[in-house]
Formats: C-alpha cells, sequence, structure tokens
C-alpha cells in the first residue's frame, strides 16, 4: 500500500549507509506507514561526488537529446499519476483528487521544460572592428542542491528539477522527510527514462545538516529553496557566505481586494475554493481578505456560505473537498491563530476548532474584524483560515496590502479596468491575478519579493536562475 523510501545515489536506490531510518506518519489518523531512509555525511560525500560526475556526462549532451529524456521521463510519471496520489494521500493528507492533479500538472511541467531547455539562446553583440565576434553563450551553472517541503511533494521538486535538468545541470534533491514516497516516484520516473546515473540524486536526513553540508561544499553551483522565510534567510545567508547562487521561494501572506464594483458571488466562489486548497497549506494561499465596504457584509455572507459548505473528511473519499492538515505543528498553529484573534477582537464567523479524535483535521475557519497586530495578520497562517476586514478607499487598501514585509501573491476583484491597473502596479508583489485564479502554470514565472524571496520558478526566468553567461570575444587569425 505504502512504500519504504531510499536514497538515490549515483543511478541506483539504496539504504543510508548506517543503516539508520526516520519514520512516516499518515497525518489522518498518526500511524506509522513506512520509513525513509536517513542520509548522513557518507551518503552526502557520495551523492556530491555522483552529481559532479553526473554534471559532466549531462552538460555534453545536447539540449535536443536532454528534451526527448525528459518528455519520456514526463510520460513515464503521467501513467503513474494514480500511485504517486495514492502515497502523498498517505504522507501528507489531501484529497487523492488533487494529489492526482498535482501529479498530472508535474508531467505537464516537465514537458514545457524540455521544450524551454532548446531555447537558452545566447547572443552576438556587434564588434568595433571588422573580423571580431562578441559572443555570449550560455552554460549550465553546474550542481544544485535543492530542498523541497513537504505542502507540494511533486510541484515543489518538479520545477526543481526540471529547470536544472533542462539546462544541464545535475542535481541534490533533498526532499520532505514527512511527505518522502511521493517524491521518490518522480526520480523513478526520471530514472526509468534514462537520465544518466548521477544526474540526479534524492536525500533525506536532517534539514539543518544536509543544507548546512552541502550549501558550502565546492561541488555545489547553487542552490534553491522552498519553504518558510525564517528558514530561507538563514539558507540565504550561508549561500552568501560561500557565494553560491540561490533562488528563494519563500512564504506569503495574500491580500486579496474586493472592489465595491466586483462580481462578488464570482469572487466568493472562487476564492473559498482557493482559501480551503490544500486545507489553505499553500504558499499563495488567500489570507487577508480586504473588502470595500458597501458590499463588505454582502461578501462576509457568500464566503462563510462557501466555507461552511467545504466537505471535510478523509483524502480517500471522493466527496472529500478538503482533509486533514499535513502535521501536528499546523493543527496547533491553527488553535494558536484563532485564540490570539480572539483576544484581538476578531469575530469567529465559523470554524476555529481541531475535528475529532484523530489525525490534524481543523475546521475551515473565517474571521472578520481582526485588529492589524494580531498574530494571524503578520504571520502566515499556512491553514484553513480566512481573515476578512473592510476598507473605505482604494489608498486604504494598497496601505494594507504593502504593509507586511511579504509579497509573494495577491488577489483583486473589480469590474473597472482603471482600477484593475492601478491595483496592479500599486501592490508589491511578485504575482497578481484579477478576477481570475491565474497563478502557477509552468509558462508563467512564480516568485515573490521583499521577504517572500528571490528568483522565479516558472516561465523562462526558471530556465535563466539555473545558466550563467559566458563572454567570449573571438578574432580571425
Ligand atoms: P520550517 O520552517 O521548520 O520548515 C519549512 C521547510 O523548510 C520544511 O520543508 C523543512 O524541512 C525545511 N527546512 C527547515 N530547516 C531547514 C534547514 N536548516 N535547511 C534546509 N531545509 C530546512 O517549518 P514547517 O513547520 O515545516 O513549515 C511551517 C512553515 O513553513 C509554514 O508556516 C510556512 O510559512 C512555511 N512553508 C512554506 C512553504 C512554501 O511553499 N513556501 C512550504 C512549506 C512550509
Amino acid at each position: 500500500m505504502y512504500p519504504n523510501t531510499q536514497l538515490f545515489i549515483d543511478g541506483k536506490w539504496c539504504a543510508a549507509a548506517s543503516g539508520r531510518t526516520m519514520p512516516v506518519v499518515n497525518p489522518a489518523n498518526h500511524q506509522e506507514i513506512g520509513t525513509v531512509a536517513y542520509a548522513e555525511k557518507a551518503d552526502l560525500d557520495r551523492a556530491l561526488e555522483a552529481a559532479d560526475k553526473g554534471f559532466k556526462v549531462w552538460r555534453k549532451v545536447s539540449a535536443f537529446e536532454r528534451s526527448k529524456i525528459m518528455r519520456k521521463a514526463a510520460d513515464i510519471f503521467r501513467e503513474r499519476a494514480e500511485t504517486t496520489a495514492k502515497y502523498m494521500t498517505f504522507e501528507q493528507g489531501k484529497p487523492v483528487g488533487e494529489a492526482k492533479l498535482e501529479a498530472l500538472a508535474g508531467a505537464d511541467l516537465i514537458d514545457w521544460f524540455a521544450e524551454e531547455g532548446k531555447r537558452a539562446y545566447g547572443r552576438v553583440i556587434p564588434a568595433r572592428a571588422e573580423g571580431i565576434y562578441q559572443l555570449v553563450v550560455k552554460e549550465p551553472v553546474g550542481p544544485v542542491a535543492a530542498f523541497t517541503p513537504w505542502n507540494f511533494p511533486i510541484n515543489q521538486a518538479v520545477r526543481k528539477l526540471s529547470a536544472a535538468l533542462a539546462t544541464g545541470c545535475s542535481v541534490i534533491l533533498k526532499a520532505p522527510e514527512e511527505t518522502p514516497a511521493s517524491p521518490a516516484e518522480l526520480i523513478r520516473a526520471f530514472a526509468d527514462a534514462g537520465v544518466p546515473a548521477g544526474v540526479i540524486n534524492l536525500v533525506y536526513g536532517s534539514p539543518a545538516e544536509i543544507s548546512g553540508y552541502l550549501i558550502p561544499h565546492p561541488v555545489i553551483r547553487k542552490m534553491t529553496f522552498t519553504g518558510s522565510t525564517p528558514v530561507g534567510k538563514q539558507l540565504a545567508a550561508l549561500a552568501g557566505q560561500h557565494m553560491k547562487r540561490a533562488t528563494m521561494e519563500l512564504g506569503g501572506h495574500a491580500p486579496v481586494i474586493i472592489f465595491d464594483d466586483a462580481d462578488i458571488d464570482l469572487a466568493a466562489k472562487t476564492m473559498s475554493f482557493m482559501k480551503y486548497r490544500n486545507a489553505g497549506q499553500v504558499c499563495v494561499s488567500p489570507t487577508r481578505f480586504l473588502v470595500q465596504e458597501g458590499v463588505y457584509k454582502q461578501f462576509v455572507e457568500k464566503f462563510v456560505d462557501g466555507t461552511k459548505a467545504v466537505k471535510v473528511g478523509d483524502g480517500f473519499d471522493p466527496a472529500t473537498k478538503m482533509a486533514t492538515l499535513a502535521n501536528p505543528r499546523r493543527q496547533s498553529a491553527m488553535v494558536e491563530h484563532v485564540e490570539d484573534a480572539k483576544k484581538h477582537g476578531g469575530k469567529l464567523q465559523t470554524g476555529g476548532f481541531p475535528i475529532g479524535e484523530k489525525g490534524n483535521f481543523f475546521e475551515p475557519t473565517v474571521i472578520t474584524e481582526l485588529a492589524t497586530d494580531a498574530m494571524a495578520m503578520n504571520t502566515e497562517p499556512f491553514g484553513p483560515l480566512a481573515i476578512i476586514n473592510p476598507f473605505k478607499s482604494f489608498d486604504d487598501a494598497v496601505t494594507e496590502a504593502n504593509r507586511l514585509p511579504y509579497g509573494l501573491a495577491a488577489y483583486a476583484w473589480t469590474k473597472s479596468t482603471k482600477t484593475a491597473t492601478a491595483i496592479a502596479s500599486q501592490v508589491e508583489t511578485g504575482m497578481m491575478t484579477i478576477n481570475h485564479l491565474g497563478f502557477a502554470l509552468p509558462e508563467v514565472p512564480f516568485g515573490g519579493v521583499k521577504d517572500s524571496g528571490y528568483g522565479s520558478e516558472g516561465g523562462s526566468e526558471a530556465i535563466e536562475a539555473y545558466l550563467v553567461s559566458k563572454f567570449v570575444t573571438q578574432a580571425g587569425v
């Protein structure tokens, strides 16, 4: 039903050299379902040696050939989407339908990067003298250390792997210990498609020990991390100290600005779907709803109705729309946020409590009129909590949207093109979606500003992050 997960080093699945493993727990019932191998220094040294060797091989494979292998991996991964989804629901909890869509979207992402990798063109700069060619050549940056979290075990890993592989880099992926089996399926698809030994390596263990060893290591030329802002800042500092290229996809606290002229029915329906997807454990999850006074009451009613209609249940029940939170830390964080919100005058409109004795379930929760100094107004809830506050003017909405150090995603709803243009230009955010949900397609940039990080995990910008430019000037003799 659920496999034990091994390391993948130099083209082979293996136990840790020490034989050490960690338990994997089903978040829906707290039962141990399997184990994952725990890599230590000896395993990391082998992975580094393999990645070094793999890079030397893979960078010489033409972009055209790399693309063929990647597309084969995408097909294999697509065929196995049901198995991957099942593992993901066991280990992460999310509804199995959502898990399958994540796996299928992962296959599409591999396909897109496989094509885009062929177009990593350099350029020719006109010279000042005859007979001289000035060339800018794009080369792969080198072996990459990638760190991915448990909320989207496939999506976060596949973005990094695909961009690295498309450009000719090798990778050591430290995937999430809490959700290890589904990302291992992704690696299996690449291996089965014929990616040479050493090009992809997969490890699990102590996140701090692994990042502390890999990032400074001379073999590693780039690091990429998805996770919380505090950890991201530590890893960015370490990367800076060792002059390593870095991509940081960190936390967010997305504002949703709903103007008086918005389509309130559509906004309430769309945003309640988006809020409770993956139980709110999404970096671009809508969190601070700012609703203009004229439609405030109407929006709250409709959004609360939408929230009450969310069916919470087991991830394997096809009727379930929201399942367990992925770990007990998130459930206790939700309890803490709600308690704190009550102390700060927030009105609990629905939800607010854990569900049942087993698992990490928590009710879809809406709190209104919450003071800006409440914890949930400042810290990413990363769970099924929506906060709705009224605003008067356009400027008030912009001031509140930009108040926090985060700048990952923002949402707006208005029928006025003038308002849409103005809000898109004034909110400090890496991504903005207006009147629909449009984030996270393979071909569009994905990333933040301010404390939400830097770099992109989508679009041609994501490819650029794995390339270095070499300038060559050449005279005929
Ligand atoms: P956390 O901050 O301890 O860990 C977040 C992620 O970073 C995990 O995947 C963890 O394994 C990894 N990590 C932690 N320390 C590390 C280190 N020294 N080196 C390398 N990796 C390290 O918290 P958590 O309880 O796992 O997650 C909670 C918070 O993390 C959430 O509130 C949310 O803000 C953030 N988060 C963000 C994303 C995202 O998609 N941006 C994903 C998961 C978690």
